[in-house]
């Protein structure tokens, strides 16, 4: 099913770009300081709770005299709208209405698309509201005081938005969830997936690759329907020729790129090698849910230590993938075989899972108040402002701070932990993304404008 499209317009510098970046997981738009540069039409992908559209940036709709709306710019701009679910006038609140923002909505109020009104950069809150109001005469309804650079407001108006889009599909459970096994040679891949499967799926051999292609496999676990990319066996490219086996390893690749939750396969008589690793590593910037499977687990010798001492050995060497949960398996006699499954369900839900800025906001405020950001010699405070998830799959957060380099990897690596401590997210990484441009933005333009923030 196609995606609702949301299309942006408004005249140049109100702030588009900078809401569309806000809206949207990718940080590509770029934000540009000159006014009245146009861009391309580009599409980018926005989730809001369970609300999945793209948005299209109009780019700036130039005017002759700042009043004229020209036919061409008018036509582009038409071009956006007929698909469009819905579109958002953006204007700016700090400068105020303007013949331009009143010649859109003349032209506005006579298309089919519902139409919203931002008015941004309202991040004042004692003046937002009133500058906001100035735009009810607009005629199409309640202006919404924002801040895309700040955040304020935004979620009110999507929430708003998102009731204007037609019904998200049911269930996003009802597509399959893709499952890559992934793993070096010989550590038991083909086997596991007999094993899951129930019947030879994939033909076993002590020969290394003999699973050159990759083989999907749909089945029903856990009230879900999962397909399994099976690999051919994943080496490290820089030993692999340039034959059937090259393109097995792309392949593999392509899994991991493929799936929503990646089954590492490790080998319990090895132990994690190098290899391991590098396939870790792959996941983890994959953004991939994953679980960590460790498979011949029958032929290690036991006593009543060795799961417990195992796992923390593994994980030592696993450190990147702290957040997976680790399976003992052996795909010989079958045990725990099933149990990937429940496992992949939970990493997976917690892979799409969406977290309201409020309760972001309390874990951030705990942690400050358990430890406050570093400070430099000269007595400079890091300081952190707020938080929100601005993506999921996997679940990514941009931290809204005074300096990014007052914030060091300990730091960072608290706050992340206390995250997860707070909300969870086992089975998936998460992304934080420390932001402190819009503050430099800011104190920019109440310079340029003479416009007073707080
Ligand atoms: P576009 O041309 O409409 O896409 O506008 P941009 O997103 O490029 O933003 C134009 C200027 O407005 C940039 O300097 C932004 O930093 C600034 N800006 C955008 N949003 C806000 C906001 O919420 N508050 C303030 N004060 N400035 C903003
Ligand atoms: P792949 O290359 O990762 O697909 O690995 P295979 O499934 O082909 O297995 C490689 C070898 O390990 C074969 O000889 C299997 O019989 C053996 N093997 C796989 N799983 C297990 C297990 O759980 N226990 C034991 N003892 N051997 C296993």
């Amino acid at each position: 099913m196609a995606l609702p499209v949301v299309a942006i317009l408004g005249r140049p510098n109100v702030g588009k770009s900078t809401f569309v970046n806000r809206l949207c997981r990718s940080r590509e738009a770029i934000v540009h300081d000159q006014p009245g540069v146009t861009r391309d039409r580009s599409y980018q992908e926005a989730y809001w709770r369970d609300h999945h559209f793209k948005v299209v940036d109009t780019g700036g709709l130039v005017f002759a005299d700042d009043s004229e709306f020209l036919p061409e710019i008018r036509e582009q701009a038409q071009l956006a709208l007929e698909e469009a679910a819905a579109a958002v006038l953006v204007v700016d609140g700090q400068h105020g209405l303007t013949a331009a923002d009143e010649s859109i909505a003349e032209w506005l109020r006579f298309q089919k698309v519902p139409v919203l009104v931002a008015v941004n950069k309202c991040e004042s809150p004692q003046q937002g509201l009133s500058m906001a109001a100035e735009f009810w005469t607009l005629g199409l309804g309640e202006p919404f005081a924002i801040s895309a650079i700040h955040g304020a407001g935004t979620g009110e108006l999507l929430d708003h938005l998102v009731t204007l889009l037609p019904p998200a599909p049911e269930e996003e459970g009802e597509e399959p969830i893709q499952m890559a096994i992934i793993g070096r040679p010989n550590v038991g891949k083909s086997s596991l997936l007999n094993a899951i499967c129930g019947e030879r799926r994939a033909i076993v051999s002590a020969t290394r690759g003999t699973t050159r292609d990759t083989i999907d496999t749909t089945l029903e676990r856990e009230d879900r329907v999962w397909k399994l990319l099976d690999t051919a066996g994943i080496r490290r490219r820089g030993s692999v020729e340039y034959g059937p086996e090259f393109f097995g390893v792309n392949r593999s690749l392509k899994a991991i790129d493929r799936s929503d939750v990646c089954v590492l396969v490790i080998d319990a008589l090895d132990g994690v090698t190098e290899q391991d690793q590098r396939l870790a590593g792959l996941i983890e910037e994959g953004g991939r849910a994953c679980v960590v499977v460790v498979n011949k687990w029958d032929a290690v010798e036991k006593d009543s230590h060795t799961l417990h001492q195992m796992e923390k050995d593994l994980r030592s060497r696993l450190y990147f993938l702290d957040w997976a949960p680790m399976l003992f398996t052996s795909a010989l006699t079958g045990q725990r075989v099933q149990g990937i499954f429940p496992l992949a369900a939970a990493a997976v839900e917690q892979h799409r899972r969406r977290v309201s800025t409020s309760v972001v906001n309390e874990v951030l405020q705990e942690a400050l108040r358990w430890r406050s950001p570093p400070a430099t010699r000269a007595g400079r405070q890091g300081r952190l402002y707020y938080g929100t998830q601005v993506a999921s799959k996997p679940p990514s957060f941009t931290l809204f701070v005074n300096d990014p380099k007052l914030f060091g990897d300990t730091y960072r690596r608290y706050v992340e932990r206390q995250l997860r401590e707070g909300l969870g997210f086992e089975g998936t990484p998460i992304r934080l993304f420390w932001r402190g441009k819009q503050q430099r933005d800011a104190e920019r333009d109440q310079a340029r404008h003479g416009v007073e923030h707080r």
